[in-house]
């Protein structure tokens, strides 16, 4: 703990090093100085790039070619939060976590489970959604319950804790096969025509997916428990504490609560 406190101290003040820097031109510091704390955040020209894979609606997905979705509006307000301008970088989902490692993106923002496995490779945000999950089926299905799914063949998005799920052992699953797509949709395209049994899939984008595509259910049972972050290299604790500063905000004013209230729907 206290060497964490002192990490992050340590970025404060070298904030301030880059600050007082810009300073020896006082006239422009005077102007900006806030500008320049912002892009010593990200390192990207006041810019906060964010990772994602925008076929997971309502989270994020394409509206034209827009991405859009709970995502979207928190990366801007983040972004809004601290001084720096939103931009999006569409990929896999497997491709996120690599992305922040490499510093491609300054942040992973995609309905993101935390987990120890990941931990391991980023730090993440505090958390901002409770998730789970989900099977979704084709109408009529003899699977019921998650125990039904034994000897099934599921799909999967690959590289998901949907996909961790069925694929771990010690879960007890035991399906005949996992089959791994790129995206839900594609998944639920599979499940339409026959060719897998069910998907697993985290609730909100089940309930999606199943809303968009006529044949599809959703059963009510809940797989995991998770909790949403946002991932961020293990080499910038300032944005860490930026991005933590700036949810606090947001979960206190309300501001979160009314974009999750927008996409999400009333049980
Ligand atoms: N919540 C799941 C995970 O973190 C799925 C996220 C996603 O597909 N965008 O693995």
């Amino acid at each position: 703990m206290k060497k964490l406190l002192s990490i992050a101290l340590a970025g404060i003040m070298m904030l301030g090093i880059v600050g007082c820097g810009g300073s020896a031109a006082p006239e422009e510091s005077a102007e900006t100085p806030d500008t320049e704390a912002a892009a010593a955040l990200t390192g990207t020209e006041g810019k906060l790039i964010w990772g994602t894979n925008a076929a997971f609606e309502p989270y994020e997905y394409m509206e034209g070619d827009e991405v859009i979705g709970i995502d979207a509006e928190i990366a801007d307000a983040i972004a809004a939060k601290l001084g720096l301008e939103a931009q999006v970088e569409n990929m896999d989902f497997d491709a996120i976590i690599p992305s922040v490692q490499t510093g491609k993106v300054d942040i992973g923002l995609a309905g993101m489970t935390v987990s120890e496995e990941r931990l391991n490779n980023v730090n993440f945000s505090d958390t901002y959604v409770e998730a789970g999950q989900a099977i979704i089926v084709k109408e009529g299905s003899d699977i019921k319950s998650a125990a039904d799914l034994k000897d099934k063949v599921i799909g999967v998005q690959r590289g998901t804790t949907g996909d961790e799920y069925v694929s771990d052992e010690a879960n007890g699953v035991a399906p005949a096969s996992v089959e791994r797509f790129a995206n839900g949709p594609d998944a639920a395209q599979s499940l339409l025509t026959d060719k897998i049994d069910a998907v697993v899939i985290d609730n909100e984008p089940a309930k999606k997916l199943v809303e968009n595509s006529e044949g599809l259910v959703k059963l009510d049972e809940n797989l995991t428990s998770e909790q949403y972050a946002i991932a961020v290299s293990k080499d910038n604790e300032a944005l860490l504490e930026a991005i933590n500063g700036a949810l606090k905000e947001m979960k206190d004013n309300g501001e979160l609560q009314a974009i999750l209230d927008k996409y999400l729907n009333a049980e």
